[in-house]
């Protein structure tokens, strides 16, 4: 897909799993400017953007501001006609109990050209994720989706709660829980039976996930008791009682963890996915920033004098990244590695270079420096070798080949940089 500028993309971010984000939203998201986002939006699907990003919930002295919808649209409707590529992250789906099509009608009124995807809405993932299923066959033969934001015991209320307490079907209320005590006296007051299923999930689908289960009698007094929190969905209804043989999430190794990772930010994706996988909550701590070198004299006589070298060490995969960047910006390829060994440290390295087409000569059994030293030193290449390495790291390397009679010259491609 191509950068549309000035159009703007409602997208539905899911509800708190990070994972839930749709396709469509990953690639918008990559293409976009700039990035409008709420509050109930993970984080974590930022990454997925190198644009300018805004909250609508904003910090100032008097702690969290809210934007204005008015506010909102009038950022949107500037930006895109700014020419900015525009994405606006809602959570769960932009149009359910999320103002979406507010926010579509402000463009339109103003010519602005806009396009919605759909996002995996609270209900679904929620009830999934707490082992439940809103429309189970022999129970419900329907689900009804409803706004738990007005307070029942007002008389202004506008839901029809002699309707709801008859539904034939599951009942969800988003936004309810500020309103519980309200929503389950006016249902039990219109006939819902009092020994009604009813569950709170309170921040479903990610790894601070709390379930309360409860008659719909006892459900209020039950979640007084318990951490559960906003954002927060009721679910009433004989369908869901399946949840002690469906719960699949809580039962993931690490459910509830947090998970300091303390890598690079853009070397930090595999194990972001690896701590979601597992049920945990990621934290990104990045110590350190790899960052490639700009050309230097020591580079460039390197790669100008590559014939010269018999083979070529790798010990990092930022190594070959960086190596190949200086190789291909001086108009080389990988044709100018012709003949000459290639040594690895271990498998990561070995998988980098085959993205190269390249095939690995030497790679030890044991991934240390130690081992791939003798490796080299055992192989019947005499170098010189090129060894493109960090700014700091061990140098056992080029002390135990030198010490053989080998000789390694190390040229320093990347550097760590501690935060
Ligand atoms: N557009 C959103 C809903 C916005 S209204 C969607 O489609 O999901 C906000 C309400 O959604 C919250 O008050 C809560 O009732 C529900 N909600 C959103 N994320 C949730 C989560 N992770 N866990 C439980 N409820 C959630």
């Amino acid at each position: 897909m191509q950068k549309t500028p000035g159009k703007v993309f409602l997208v539905g971010a899911g509800p708190g799993d990070p994972e839930l984000l749709t396709l469509r939203g990953q690639e918008l998201l990559s293409l976009a400017d700039y990035v409008l986002y709420d509050g109930l939006v993970n984080p974590l699907i930022l990454r997925h953007t190198s644009a300018h990003t805004e909250r609508t919930a904003r910090v100032n002295e008097d702690g969290h501001r809210v934007l204005h919808q008015e506010e909102i649209n009038s950022r949107l409707i500037a930006a895109a006609q700014a020419g900015k590529m525009v994405v606006r992250l809602k959570g769960g789906d932009p149009y359910i109990f999320g103002r979406g099509s507010e926010e579509a009608l402000a463009l339109t009124n103003m010519g602005i050209p806009f396009e919605v995807v759909p996002g995996v809405t609270a209900a679904l993932a929620c009830a999934e994720y707490a082992g439940l299923s809103l429309t189970h066959r022999e129970h419900a033969s329907a689900v009804a989706f409803i706004t738990g934001h007005e307070d029942p015991l007002k008389p202004t209320s506008s839901l029809d709660f002699k309707a709801l307490a008859c539904f034939p079907g599951t009942l969800v209320f988003y936004m309810g829980l500020h309103h519980l005590a309200g929503i389950v006296a006016r249902l039990l007051e219109h006939g819902k039976p009092p020994d009604t299923p009813s569950i709170l999930v309170s921040r479903g689908t990610t790894p601070f996930q709390v379930c309360v289960e409860a008659p719909l009698l006892q459900l209020e007094e039950k979640v007084k008791a318990s951490s559960a929190v906003a954002p927060s969905l009721i679910i009433i209804g004989t369908a869901i009682t399946q949840r002690e043989a469906l719960n699949w999430f809580e039962q993931k190794p690490l459910f509830g963890q947090t998970i300091a990772l303390p890598r690079a930010v853009d070397q930090v994706d595999p194990q972001i996915k690896q701590a979601l996988d597992l049920g945990a909550h990621p934290v990104l701590m990045p110590l350190i920033d790899i960052r490639t070198r700009t050309l230097t004299p020591e580079i460039e006589t390197a790669l100008s004098h590559l014939a010269d070298y018999q083979g070529l060490i790798f010990t990092s995969t930022n190594g070959i990244e960086a190596f190949f960047s200086h190789l291909f910006g001086k108009g080389m390829d990988s044709r100018a590695l012709a003949g000459k060994k290639l040594a690895c440290i271990g498998s990561s390295t070995v998988e980098k270079l085959k993205s190269y087409s390249l095939n690995v000569d030497i790679v030890p059994a044991e991934f240390r420096s130690e081992s791939l030293a003798t490796a080299i030193i055992n192989s019947n290449c005499k170098g010189p070798w090129l060894w493109p390495r960090a700014n700091r790291g061990r140098d056992v390397l080029p002390m135990m080949c030198e010490a053989a009679g080998l000789k390694i010259q190390p040229v320093v491609f990347y550097d760590h940089i501690d935060h």
